[in-house]
């Protein structure tokens, strides 16, 4: 055996070939316990991993060697691979069980998520490239919804679907009938690449720089035929930004590939490419950065590939607080990170300076809510307000039915939580809206309800201290209800825990949930309030303004801050 190797992976490696695993081989399937031993090439003892967990092995053994302390979460990947886990997944299901703790873990990389105690049930999130799914299939998660989970669904802040109230019983067969409708919920959870996010109105929009759909498509199926890129360190997060109306948040992902225009005079080829911004991950206060590298449109899954590879390699596997890739970028720099990357592709990447790069079309922040003219003459996309994301099984399937009725098919899911139909009609739009009124949803909103988003909080998620989406909607009835006119964008992000799904730190008001003390030894659901965050252009961290205001406060401070706003702004100034 390899120098390489910790005592602990010899032991596991040795048992492994005398023992389960070995059965595991049998059946073709190369585990993290090393793909040479499964082969059956040569001897475990002396084998250096090969395969595609290879990457993986090398990476915990060297930590190991270096004196780290390996999480569980890795050690259990390594011990048996999620996806090697899968007939035991299946067993469970039908002896009614949950997978519980590790298997937990594992379980999310098939796309379930076990929620106890907050409720006895699986939560199931699919992967949506760029947020675009047919109508067909959008009718088809309807019905699975109804048929093994509660009888909705929620757009989730990374454009995509999430189906909750799932039986033991029920996990495997939703997710099998996920891939029988084209779909998968493949490596959506644990450590694992999540959806890949996109501009929503792509091929619509009449000022995008670029369609994202072919590169979200692409950047999607090279991932999930890919084993070696499945078992991170951590999540990882990937954005195409094409400069549409619709804002992507790619800056708030570990890699964002921004479309932009170069300039002619810079010794490179004038057009369009990707500019490459890393390390985003606003829960812990910091955007992706502009790395001054620009991509060509081809290059981009090669890149993106590179960089994962090397993150693979470097990233921490014994501090999940710090196991994401913004910590490799502040432990190494950009020179030295970016130096890594062309090791892996082989080739040099290209860099400009930021005054070669033509200032991108700025996005509009209502863009997501009502009708708005495609770039086809005639044709229209018309955003739908969908209550905090949530959708029932038969608004689902009206929906699909207007998209084929009214639209070109599509369903556009976007990080706002809501969705778009595109292909619309001038002449059909009115017989859209008002359809869309008699199903109980709206094409318009104020602007306080347009810009809400909330994670999933304490009904959901065991993290939560708060429920979010109880008090985000108490906050937008409140200050609806009482008719104060809010002319501007203004967002509001309630998100439960620092995990900051709903990624407080970009919202113009931020809450963060927090047990809010009334005495010696009791607590009241509650928040922190931020101020001042944005995104894009105006991309800043918002910062803390109020500790511990009890839920049932927050509406009434929230209409404080707008008020204190709408009275003493300067002219056109924002909220931020
Ligand atoms: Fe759960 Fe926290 Fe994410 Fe909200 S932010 S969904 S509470 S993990």
């Amino acid at each position: 055996m390899s120098g390489d190797f910790s005592p602990d992976q010899k032991r596991y490696l040795e048992g492994f070939v005398s023992g389960v695993q070995a059965v595991r081989g049998s059946r073709g399937a190369p585990g993290f316990g090393g793909s040479a031993p499964f082969g059956g090439a040569a001897p475990a003892a002396e084998a250096e991993p090969t395969g595609p967990d290879a990457i993986h092995l090398k990476a915990m053994a060297a930590q190991e060697k270096a004196g780290k302390k390996l999480v569980p979460q890795e050690k259990a990947k390594r011990e048996e691979h999620p996806f090697d886990a899968y007939a035991r997944f299946k067993d469970m299901a039908e002896k009614g069980q949950f997978a519980k703790q590790l298997d937990d873990f594992r379980i999310r990389f098939h796309g379930l998520f076990y929620v106890g105690p907050t409720q006895d049930a699986y939560m199931c999130r699919l992967r949506i490239h760029n947020g675009v799914l047919k109508a067909w299939q959008f009718r088809a998660v309807a019905d699975l919804s109804e048929q093994y989970a509660g009888g909705f669904t929620h757009v989730t802040t990374r454009a995509n679907l999430q189906a909750r109230e799932i039986s033991a019983a029920n996990g495997i067969p939703f997710i099998e009938g996920l891939v029988d409708a084209g779909l998968t919920a493949k490596g959506s959870g644990a450590d694992n690449i999540r959806n890949v996010t996109g501009t929503p109105t792509a091929g619509v929009d009449p000022q995008e720089l670029l369609d994202t759909r072919p590169y979200a498509k692409e950047w999607h199926h090279h991932i999930l035929n890919d084993r070696s890129l499945y078992g991170l360190p951590r999540k990882f997060n990937v954005a195409f930004d094409g400069a549409g109306r619709i804002a992507a948040l790619e800056d708030t992902n570990d890699i964002g590939f921004q479309a932009v225009e170069v300039k002619d005079g810079f010794g490179v080829a004038p057009g369009v490419c990707w500019r490459l911004a890393l390390g985003g991950i606003t829960g812990h206060k910091d955007f992706a950065r502009d790395t001054g590298v620009i991509v060509p449109l081809d290059k981009a899954i090669k890149v993106a590939d590179a960089i994962v590879r090397v993150f693979i390699a470097s990233g921490d596997r014994s501090d999940r607080n710090k196991a994401r890739l913004k910590y490799v970028l502040d432990a190494w720099g950009f020179d030295k990170f970016l130096a890594e990357v062309e090791k892996t592709l082989g080739w040099t990447l290209t860099r400009v300076p930021p005054d070669a790069v033509a200032p991108r079309p700025e996005s509009d922040r209502l863009a997501h809510i009502g009708v708005h003219p495609q770039k086809q003459p005639g044709l229209n996309w018309v955003g739908v307000v969908l209550p905090l994301g949530k959708l029932t099984c038969g608004q689902m399937r009206s929906l699909a039915d207007l998209s084929e009725r009214y639209g070109d098919g599509d369903v556009r899911l976007t990080v706002w939580q809501n969705l778009l139909i595109s292909g619309v009609k001038d002449a059909d739009v009115a017989a859209f809206e008002q359809t869309v009124a008699d199903i109980g949803l709206a094409t318009s909103a104020s602007n306080v309800r347009a810009g809400l988003v909330a994670c999933t909080g304490n009904r959901g998620c065991k993290f939560a201290a708060s429920d979010t989406k109880g008090f985000a909607d108490l906050i937008a009835n409140h200050v609806d209800g009482i008719g104060l006119a809010v002319d501007t964008p203004v967002n509001i992000h309630v998100t439960g825990c620092h995990n900051s799904c709903a990624q407080h730190y970009i919202g113009d008001i931020g809450l963060i949930g927090a047990k809010v003390p009334i005495n010696d030894e009791d607590t009241v659901e509650g928040f922190h309030l931020h101020v001042g965050g944005g995104f894009g252009s105006d991309a800043t961290i918002g910062r803390e303004l109020l500790r511990d205001v009890k839920g049932e406060d927050c509406p009434a401070v929230v209409e404080k801050m707008l008020r204190g706003y709408l009275a003493k702004r300067d002219g056109a100034e924002t909220f931020a």
